[in-house]
């Protein structure tokens, strides 16, 4: 049976979340959201969402569409805040209690936006927040980067896709281990680049395998991407994503 999962896009309505410039944190997490639950929809997992608008909710309501489903989990996104513009950065993920799926899941998510260049500031039990209290299913808060945070805005926004694929691969990485990521091509591959126009492609690719990496050229769904290396054993991928994103490139593991 598909596994699912409740997505919550944090605040809405006249609960703004936090604010910096003109960033409004409640519309992120919606942008976020509706993104990743297209993403996880597409991979075959069943997806609820608290709100596809923006429209007010207490967490109260919250927790209670999510235990109105029988899904697997529930994952609200957020974006955090510090006192002063620039003071922190990073990820962090919240659980009610650092056990199980919830704290499996709270640590893929930090790894994989990890990968994708934001810190990992860790995951911390918080069990005073309604959303993770009051849900009947394994439950994680994730503050993806902070909103009044230069670097973690343009990581977010410059990188989008690969942040939804990220998170998407936390989760379906923990909802479905069996399938992912352990051969879905067989193998895996670390992508450095993926480009509509086919000319540019290859002279990335030229780049690449000029740095003296194994890069080559690959088509997928009209994009043209840049792949290096192919192997069997994911942590050899992990390896070689490591060496790449000392080089510069943002990176993104593929099986
Ligand atoms: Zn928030």
């Amino acid at each position: 049976m598909a596994k699912s999962i409740v997505l919550d896009a944090g605040h809405g309505g006249r609960d703004n979340g936090a604010v910096y410039e003109d960033m409004i944190e409640k519309n992120d997490n919606l942008r976020i959201v509706l993104a990743l639950g297209q993403e996880l929809e597409n991979r075959g997992i069943n997806v609820y969402y608290t709100r596809t608008t923006d429209v007010f909710q207490t967490p109260f309501e919250k927790a209670q569409i999510a235990n109105e489903t029988n899904a697997d989990a529930f994952l609200s996104i957020h974006r955090n805040s510090g006192v002063n513009p620039g003071e922190y950065s990073g990820v962090e993920s919240l659980v009610y209690k650092k056990e199980g799926l919830a704290l499996e899941m709270a640590e893929n998510i930090n790894g994989a936006l990890g990968l994708v260049g934001f810190d990992e500031i860790g995951v911390f039990e918080e069990p005073g927040i309604i959303v993770l209290r009051k849900t009947k299913m394994p439950a994680v808060l994730a503050e993806i980067g902070f909103i009044n945070n230069d670097e973690d805005n343009r990581l977010l926004n410059e990188n989008f896709d690969d942040v939804i694929g990220a998170l998407a691969d936390a989760v379906q990485g923990t909802l479905e281990p069996e399938v992912y990521p352990a051969g879905r091509g067989g193998f895996f591959q670390v992508q450095v680049g993926s480009f509509a126009d086919r000319k540019e492609a290859a002279a990335a690719v030229k780049k690449v395998s000029g740095e003296g990496f194994p890069a080559m050229l690959d088509t997928k769904d009209q994009r043209y991407r840049v792949l290096v290396g192919r192997y069997q054993e994911l942590d050899n991928a992990v390896l070689m994503e490591r060496v790449l994103r000392k080089h510069g490139y943002t990176t993104r593991i593929i099986g």
